[in-house]
């Protein structure tokens, strides 16, 4: 059978269930194809897809970690219209399950979900359908299963799979333990026939991988680790020390950058309400979130960037659990996060659906001192806290400071940190590419460690900013009045910007040629590798930004037509509107720029386009094309 609109047509009868329940070899690589394409539009499957598909269609339980964006869902959502009987998706966020149910529901596939959020009469009907076997797939809150109607349903019909999505829940030692998240073993065990298991889950240790497989009794899983690499993300940093000039560096990203949806973290509340006045201030839809707010301006600001109302986004960490937003095209960390692990996750939120988008971290020493200052102080009222905890807490930030300082490959750090073997050039970040340059800060580097060492000698010690006032020479009353202008480093880097010093005093930090001591009040002391430098002259090349003003990021959706980008950018809004779901359930901007690329003209080239399957097209094949025809008899006669 073909993929052909002519003769092909899903009204009479679905095309999975031509192929339900007849794997066991009769069901071939094409045929899974072919239900990628009608179903999900996409041609291509990405890294490890196929292997869990084909895992769970042979009935094997299944363990995959892969990273956010990874494309999991199509894992169990295309075994989930083969097998014979219903799946029961178990997922934690009842935003995530509404988005998800949408999106099938866009590709005429039958999928439901209950939670509390249903009114009663709806959950009852939701039950009676699922009972009469009208959905493939139902998605379902953990809590939800103490229910008696689930209970019941589990007896009435065949539940052919269950999956966990954000399976790391399960594990206490994992970062968001769950405890409704236990009932899920005792729900599978009372099932007379037990179903195919599979948990998902973007990020889990080996301890937690572990927990996963013994608490829901997975047995002998297929475990995929696909590692954690985004290839289409450009992650990059610049280092802006004053404020105002980040506020800039902002406004100029957005004007490169118009018509893009994404967006802004800060790490403070009033950091928030300040840049999104500024931004808005300044022309731009920009709304904001976080956890200050009412429940239902929260509500309605996520809704007005989910829908593209508002294509920016400005907000704390409160703000992205659960939100698939594909068309996020970057996401701009105004402020260095507390460590990598959230710095990945929020990172990631960008480039959802594959096509190219940036990750970029505005990093300023002063927002470092800020985050030292939250991790090791209390907020009044709170318990002291566990000193274990916070030198846990300031090794996860030392390791942030140093991919926010380092000159190798940033990738090649992130991907590191988790344990990936990365090689040392990805060509895709700030560093590998060219906006900066080596400069040789052997002088400087001893320069700055004897100054160290000297105030050491008379038995003192001082916080970075001292020790820079220092070695520039300032005429301070409180350096003064310690006679500090006495010492021989006294004014030994005057030629040198301040940031330029500072910047060079973390990099010595991050790696260990200097220390910072104390909590409150850190303060500047020599460290095990102080002497390579001073003594052993060992020389030292640090990347740092060349002199001239760093070049805009590179626009890299210029090469397309962008006056088509905005005509169908308009019509999928509208038709997004008309039907009340957010923008990017009809078509991703990836599938957009693609049909910008390609210019399909009939509904053959249509189907061609990445993101459109049958379904899609036969919903919106005309529209488009008709748009693009004009667009094309429009611009030839101009
Ligand atoms: P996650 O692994 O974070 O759960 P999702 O399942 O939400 O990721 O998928 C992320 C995005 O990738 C979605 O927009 C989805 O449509 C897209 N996607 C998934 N599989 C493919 C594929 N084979 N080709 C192109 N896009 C895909
Ligand atoms: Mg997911």
């Amino acid at each position: 059978m073909s993929v052909n609109s002519q003769t092909f047509s899903l009204g009479q009868r679905p095309l999975f269930l031509f192929f339900q329940g007849q794997y066991n070899g009769l069901l071939m690589k094409q045929d899974i194809r072919l239900i990628l394409k009608t179903y999900f539009g996409f041609t291509q499957f990405r890294r490890g897809q196929e292997e869990i598909i084909h895992a769970l269609l042979e009935h094997r339980d299944v363990l995959a970690v892969m990273p956010t964006g990874a494309g999991k869902s199509l894992c169990y959502q295309v075994p989930a219209l083969l097998l014979d009987g219903l799946t029961l998706v178990i997922s934690p966020l009842i935003s995530l399950m509404k988005d998800q149910v949408n999106a099938l529901q866009e590709g005429d596939i039958p999928g439901a979900y209950l939670n509390s959020s249903l009114a009663p009469a709806d959950y009852q009907s939701t039950i009676h359908h699922a009972v009469q076997g009208d959905y493939k797939m139902l998605y379902i809150a953990p809590e939800g299963l103490k229910r008696d109607a689930i209970q019941h349903l589990g007896e009435q019909v065949g539940i052919a799979m269950v999956v966990i999505d954000e399976a790391h829940c399960i594990s206490q030692w994992g970062h968001d333990f769950r405890p409704s998240y236990l009932l899920i073993r005792e729900f599978i065990q009372s099932l007379t026939s037990r179903p195919i298991t599979a948990a998902f889950t973007a990020t889990a240790t080996d301890k937690v991988k572990e927990d996963i497989v013994r608490i829901l009794h997975l047995e002998n899983p297929y475990v995929l680790t696909t590692g954690f690499n985004r290839e289409n993300l450009y992650f990059a940093v610049q280092t802006i020390p004053k404020s105002p000039d980040k506020v800039q560096a902002l406004l100029d990203y957005l004007k490169n950058h118009q018509d893009k949806s994404g967006i802004v973290y800060c790490a403070t509340r009033k950091t928030v309400e300040e840049l999104s006045a500024t931004l808005n201030a300044a022309g731009y839809e920009a709304t904001r979130y976080h956890a200050g707010l009412d429940d239902w301006e929260r509500q309605i600001n996520q809704d007005d960037f989910i829908y593209d109302r508002k294509p920016l986004m400005v907000a704390t960490n409160a703000f992205g659990m659960g939100i698939d937003k594909s068309n996020v095209s970057f996401v701009i960390h105004y402020n260095i996060p507390k460590n990598i692990e959230s710095y990945y996750q929020e990172a990631g939120r960008a480039g959802r659906a594959g096509e190219a988008a940036d990750c970029i971290l505005y990093y300023s020493p002063q927002d470092l001192r800020t985050n030292t200052f939250l991790i090791t102080n209390c907020q009044p009222g709170d318990p002291p806290k566990d000193p274990a905890l916070v030198s846990h807490n300031l090794e996860l930030l030392k390791a942030m400071t140093y991919y926010a300082t380092t000159t190798d490959c940033l990738r090649a750090q992130l991907l590191a940190y988790f344990g990936d073997t990365p090689s040392n050039y990805c060509g895709n970040c700030s560093n590998c590419t060219t906006r900066f340059e080596a400069v040789d800060i052997s002088l400087a580097a001893q320069k700055i460690i004897s100054c160290v060492y000297r105030i050491e000698q008379r038995g003192k010690r001082f916080g970075k900013t001292m020790v820079v006032d220092i070695l520039r020479g300032t005429k301070s009353q409180k350096l003064l009045s310690q006679g500090l202008d006495s010492l021989s480093t006294y004014g030994i880097m005057a030629d040198m910007d301040v940031h330029r010093i500072r910047t060079i005093l973390d990099y010595l930090i991050a790696h260990e040629y200097l220390a910072l001591e104390g909590t409150t009040y850190p303060v500047l002391c020599s460290a095990s590798r102080s002497g390579e430098i001073i003594f052993e002259k060992k020389p030292l090349e640090m990347m740092l930004p060349k002199d001239k003003p760093p070049h805009p990021l590179p626009d890299k959706t210029a090469e397309l037509d962008e006056r088509l980008f905005i005509k169908l950018k308009a019509l999928r809004n509208r038709l997004a509107q008309e039907a009340h779901i957010p923008a990017y359930i009809i078509f991703s901007d990836a599938s957009l720029q693609d049909m910008c690329r390609k210019m399909p003209l009939n509904p053959e080239q249509f189907l061609a386009v990445s993101g459109v399957g049958m379904v899609k097209m036969e919903k919106y094949g005309e529209v488009f094309t008709r748009l693009v025809r004009e667009h094309r008899s429009q611009t030839k006669s101009s």
